[in-house]
């Protein structure tokens, strides 16, 4: 589904205003991949809220059609529902039990858990984890998937490995992708597309497109030689 983001901004009135989001403007294509980075604060988790529907600009609009679902560093799992059946909560639009029960197990092979569906979520390893929310968040087969950080608490060989999983989903399921990083490898190993923002209030302040073949990994050469000249314009804005 296209996503398009007309001119958004966002400011929050508490004590003291804080105008977190400048003038937003981006077309993001059906089944596109597109990485956001920026620093720490810069706004990206609020446009990710907004483009969810989970806040509302300031001014400006989101033209979307299609549910969009956001999923965070911390998966938010129900610790009294086993793997399968936390799947499954994503699956409550399906009538039948046996057909949650088979589309649960399906997604749970996409994601490489086909063996784990009777484990207890506190059995799970971080990365075993953030599987199970992906594949939660692709049962209720949202037209976009957004992604906040959803890597960011794992050790690197884990992340590396999700990487190349989420290539795979991706590829198999052609959503469209939003991910927000702070990681600037992490952007050009997954992205069609990177964002980059300017810190707050939060601006897009350069688009790089990565040509690079798939599925990338972290540490080749290209994805580094590519990320050290974007992190450098990254700072650059700082
Ligand atoms: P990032 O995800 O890039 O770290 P955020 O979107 O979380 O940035 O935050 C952007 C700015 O907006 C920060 O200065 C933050 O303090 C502020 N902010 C975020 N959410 C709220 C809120 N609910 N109320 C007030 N200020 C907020």
């Amino acid at each position: 589904m296209r996503l398009e983001l007309r001119d958004v901004s966002k400011a929050y009135e508490g004590s003291r205003r804080v105008a977190a989001l400048e003038n937003i403007d981006v077309t993001i294509e059906s089944g596109e991949f597109v990485c956001i980075i920026g620093p720490s604060g810069c706004g990206k988790s609020t446009l990710l809220s907004i483009i969810a529907g989970l806040e509302m600009p300031t001014s400006g609009a989101v033209v979307a059609s299609g549910n969009r679902i956001l999923m965070f560093q911390d998966g938010a799992l129900f610790p009294w529902l086993n793997v399968r059946e936390n799947v499954e909560f994503g699956l409550r639009f399906l009538p039948m039990r046996g057909e949650r029960t088979q589309r649960a197990m399906q997604l749970l092979k996409l994601v490489h858990l086909d063996g784990f569906a009777e484990a207890r979520i506190h059995e799970l390893s971080g990365g075993m984890r953030q599987r199970v929310s992906l594949a939660r968040a692709i049962a209720v087969d949202p037209a976009v998937l957004l992604l906040d950080e959803p890597f960011g608490a794992l050790d690197a060989m884990t992340r590396s490995i999700l990487h190349t999983e989420l290539q795979e989903i991706w590829a198999q399921t052609r959503k469209t992708i939003v991910f927000v990083t702070h990681n600037v490898r992490e952007a050009v190993v997954l992205g069609d597309r990177v964002l980059v923002m300017s810190p707050r209030p939060g601006r897009i302040v350069a688009e790089h497109r990565i040509d690079l073949p798939r599925p990338r990994v972290i540490d080749s050469p290209p994805v580094s030689a590519l990320a050290r000249t974007i992190g450098e314009e990254v700072m650059a804005h700082a």
